[in-house]
């Protein structure tokens, strides 16, 4: 049976608890999940002891949000050692960037007319390192918008006035920092960054894969990716990105999942001593 390799729980910005969602793997038929909160590990040892207890394997993830100058890239770690101090020393200084940078947002918003405050926003991520989906869903509630899409159109985009941009690490960062703590790291949804001119540069970085299996990437994206795999000796990797059913998104968990033959083959590459 499948596994969806690429999942998000309310640790970061999905709406279902880490237990929930190996739950959810189960009911969907899946052996395996990876738990690939943004920038956090706060829920691998919660959906870890759920997994236990049910049946289900879960794979210690997290997604770096990365920055180069002409892109955001993110970079996905499987079979991380997620109690690495260097690794929570990292986040560390990310999520502090991430509370900061929410009062920043809402004061870019406050000179476009629009009243929302910090506190609005922390409401509603709670416990998660906040984001702009956060934000989104407060500007939803308040009236200000009505939906996903006209918040970040409107306010939040790259583009958009009210964007602020937080502390990330460098994609070759984020590739090393996750080879140095026992993970593989993989470049994750390659159209969205539009950059496979990096790779040449994170391989030699330690890059061991490419998410080829993702939401809305028909035959022609997936061939693509698949070459390129072929062309640098990298690994294939697929999941869902499942956020939640009322995270603005349609996606369901379990929709995009991976092979057990191209799971094993990561494993492997785990159980190499990677
Ligand atoms: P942040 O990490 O706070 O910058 O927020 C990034 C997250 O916002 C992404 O992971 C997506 O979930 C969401 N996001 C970014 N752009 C859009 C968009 N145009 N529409 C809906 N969600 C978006
Ligand atoms: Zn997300
Ligand atoms: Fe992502
Ligand atoms: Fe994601």
């Amino acid at each position: 049976m499948p596994a969806d390799l690429h999942v998000h729980s309310n640790l970061s910005d999905g709406t279902h608890t880490p237990e929930e969602l190996v739950e959810l793997a189960k009911e969907a038929g899946l052996t395996a999940i990876a738990l690939t909160d943004h920038d956090g590990v706060g829920g691998i040892e919660r959906a870890q002891n759920k997994g236990a207890a049910i049946g289900l394997e879960v794979v210690a993830g997290i997604e770096f949000t990365t920055e180069v100058p002409k892109a955001e890239v993110h970079i996905l770690g499987y079979f991380i050692d997620f109690k690495s101090p260097k690794l929570l020393e990292t986040i560390k200084n990310i999520q502090e960037d991430r509370v900061n940078r929410i009062y920043r947002i809402v004061e870019k918003l406050k000179a476009l007319g629009v009243e929302i405050t910090p506190q609005d926003v922390f409401e509603i991520s709670g416990k998660a390192a906040p984001g702009r989906p956060h934000v989104a869903r407060a500007l939803i509630k308040k009236g200000i918008v009505p939906d996903f899409r006209s918040a970040f159109y409107k306010y939040l985009d790259f583009r958009a006035p009210a964007y602020v941009s937080h502390y990330k690490l460098t994609p070759g960062e984020a590739v090393k920092l996750i080879k140095e703590i026992k993970g593989i790291p993989v470049f994750a949804h390659p159209q969205i960054s539009a950059c496979d001119d990096l790779i040449p540069d994170l391989l030699a970085d330690g890059l061991k894969g490419i998410e080829v299996y993702y939401p809305g990437y028909g035959p022609g994206t997936i061939a693509h990716y698949k070459q390129l795999a072929k062309k640098y000796g990298l690994l294939l990797t697929g999941g869902s990105d499942y956020h939640g059913l009322d995270s603005g998104r349609e996606v369901r968990l379990g929709d995009i999942t991976l092979s057990d033959g191209l799971f094993k083959k990561l494993k492997d590459e785990h159980l190499r001593g990677n």
